[in-house]
């Protein structure tokens, strides 16, 4: 491909880099995606810790784009495990032929608007500088690992992991004392498997987690069959719930506090019976009221105290915050774990982590020895894999100083100053609140009727309105402050990293959202300035 023979250049080949990728290429236009990772897959070829899989059933955290695609695809568990996805995105890369237009291994270091020529020079670790008219970013809510800075981190002799860039010949724990650092998704998914190999595993805990069960099993081919011969209409329910899933589903339709404390119990049971997320879709008030969302957490404290033997480790896991203000966890074997004799909980909740030594993790003058450890921190989430590339809109303004208080955007996908650069699930958008396959859809497919747009006008460039932006910005923040989400220190509000600006990043809500995105499109999108 030629220096200038680009129209749009993607960073990014996960879910919503391969979908950017086809949706340009199949409307003419010429494009490239530059992935830092060996392979396609984004989160799923990063994340290869034991137990890693989706946590939004199978049949629905997939594309919904190509009706052959969902109809030949075989799921083969309710939750696919990580091989499984990154097998389906392999497929789709070759199905759609997408891999000559991917430069996998190379990394994107900066990206610099020519206000003279219109185009996005963009710098990559292979050494060379490529333009594009459009800069579509899908570098991922959850790509950019957060590996704090502990005194000592880098002193330890043994091997230290990240969940989030796990070792692709994996990890054999056998005999070896192991360390997990923080009690999140990652931590939930990986901790049982662990714990069954290792001669002993100790769990540093800052916040417990709530989880619920996965009760993950193969799927129904009955079932399969079904959903597939109405797939186009079970997708479209999806996309009507808050979440992108389960549209299929029960939803709750009275407040937690309406109903007597009886029934309220046996409708918490039958969703534990059932399993996943929706979990938290049992009453309409969950993630509004305060009184209503702590009938939640008091059942799944009292499942935590029934389930694990010890009662000070059962009192240490039980979270007190609101539940659902963090990411839920869904788990397999959890909290049972910790009645294994080789697992030990410390709560590092009051007393920090003093330092990682050579030989193992100092809490409180105690070492703990151990012979590998597995950081299950997380990530610089939503604006990590953006603030670590250089990029500087007209003027040379950079995007880290834009965002230096916080995200702004205008629908979370353009940035006033940055003229045709899209951020895929940028902040101010539903994206990590949703089923992210559903948020990446709408996406890609806006950013797409955008770029037709321009030519359409005969335009140069689009970009957002300052105005528009700080409206949306204000919009964000007000249906926040509706919700229970700001109650916690969660990474939805950057509370993870140190020095982070605290602001609630992603939307609450995808149909409304949708809703909206529409309305601007049919008002001739509003509040979007074609130069
Ligand atoms: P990613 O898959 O993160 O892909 C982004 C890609 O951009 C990465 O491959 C990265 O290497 C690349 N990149 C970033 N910066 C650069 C750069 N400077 N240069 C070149 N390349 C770059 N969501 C759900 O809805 N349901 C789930 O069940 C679910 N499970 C998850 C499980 C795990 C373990 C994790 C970590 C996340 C999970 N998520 C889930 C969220 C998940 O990230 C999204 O569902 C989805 O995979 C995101 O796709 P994406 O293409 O937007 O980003
Ligand atoms: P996470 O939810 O951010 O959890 C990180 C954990 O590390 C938290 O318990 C955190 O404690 C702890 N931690 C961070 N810094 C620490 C420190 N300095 N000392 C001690 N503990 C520290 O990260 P994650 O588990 O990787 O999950 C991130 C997101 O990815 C999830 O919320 C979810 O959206 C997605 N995900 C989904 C699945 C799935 O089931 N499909 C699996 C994995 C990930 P604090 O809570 O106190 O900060």
């Amino acid at each position: 491909m030629t220096h200038s023979a680009r129209d749009v250049i993607v960073v990014g080949a996960g879910f919503a880099g391969l979908y950017t990728v086809h949706l340009a290429r199949s409307r003419g236009l010429r494009v490239e995606a530059i992935e830092a990772g060996d392979g396609v897959g984004g989160t799923w070829f990063w994340n290869r810790y034991p137990g890693a899989r989706c946590d939004v059933p199978s049949m629905e955290y997939s594309f919904g784009f190509d009706h052959d695609l969902q109809r030949d695809w075989e799921w083969t568990e309710r939750y696919a495990t990580q091989p499984e996805i990154l097998r389906y995105l392999d497929h789709v890369a070759d199905r759609f032929d997408l891999r000559e237009n991917i430069t996998l291994s190379t990394r994107v270091e900066s990206c610099r608007y020519d206000a003279d020529t219109r185009r996005w020079e963009v710098q990559a670790s292979d050494g060379m500088v490529r333009t594009a008219r459009f800069l579509v970013m899908a570098t991922g809510c959850l790509s950019a690992a957060n590996r704090p800075d502990i005194p000592g981190r880098d002193t330890f002799a043994g091997p230290v992991y990240h969940t989030g860039a796990w070792p692709h010949q994996g990890v054999d724990f056998s005999r070896q004392r192991v360390a997990v650092i923080g009690t999140g998704s990652s931590a939930v998914q990986s901790i049982p498997l662990i714990a069954e190999h290792a001669e002993h595993l100790t769990v540093f805990q800052r916040t417990p987690a709530y989880a619920v069960p996965a009760h993950n099993q193969p799927l129904d081919p009955a079932e399969v069959a079904a959903i597939k011969a109405d797939y186009p209409n079970w997708r479209a329910g999806a996309r009507q719930t808050s979440t992108g899933f389960g549209g299929h589903l029960r939803r709750g339709l009275t407040s937690a506090l309406a109903v007597s404390d009886d029934e309220r119990a046996a409708i918490y049971e039958r969703r534990w019976d059932e399993g996943g997320l929706v979990f938290l879709g049992a009453f309409t008030d969950l993630m509004v009221d305060p009184d209503a969302n702590q009938t939640a957490a008091e059942f799944v404290r009292s499942k935590i105290a029934a389930m694990v033997d010890d009662p000070a480790t059962a009192s240490a896991l039980s979270p007190s915050t609101v539940i659902g203000c963090k990411r839920m966890c869904v788990d397999t074997d959890y909290y049972v774990t910790f009645n294994r004799d080789n697992v030990s909980l410390v709560d590092v909740s009051s007393t920090p982590i003093e330092a990682i030594s050579p030989t193992g993790v100092v809490v409180d003058g105690e070492l703990h020895e151990v012979d590998a450890i597995v950081f299950a921190t997380g990530f610089d989430a939503m604006t990590g894999a953006l603030d670590r590339i250089d990029i500087r809109g007209v003027d040379g303004a950079t995007l880290r100083d834009t965002w230096s208080a916080g995200p702004v955007s205008y629908l979370g996908l353009q940035v006033a100053g940055f003229p045709n650069l899209f951020t895929i699930t940028g902040p101010g958008s539903p994206s990590v609140l949703t089923n992210m396959v559903v948020a990446i859809e709408q996406h890609v497919e806006l950013v797409a009727d955008l770029i037709d747009e321009v030519s359409r006008r005969d335009a140069s460039s689009v970009e957002a309105v300052g105005e528009a932006q700080a409206g949306w910005v204000e919009h964000v923040n007000l249906v926040a402050s509706l919700t229970l989400f700001q109650g916690c220190s969660s990474w939805y509000l950057g509370a993870n990293v140190p020095g982070k600006p605290r602001v609630f990043m992603p939307l609450p809500g995808f149909p409304e959202y949708k809703q909206i995105c529409d309305q601007v499109v049919a008002a001739g999108y509003d509040g979007f300035r074609f130069v």
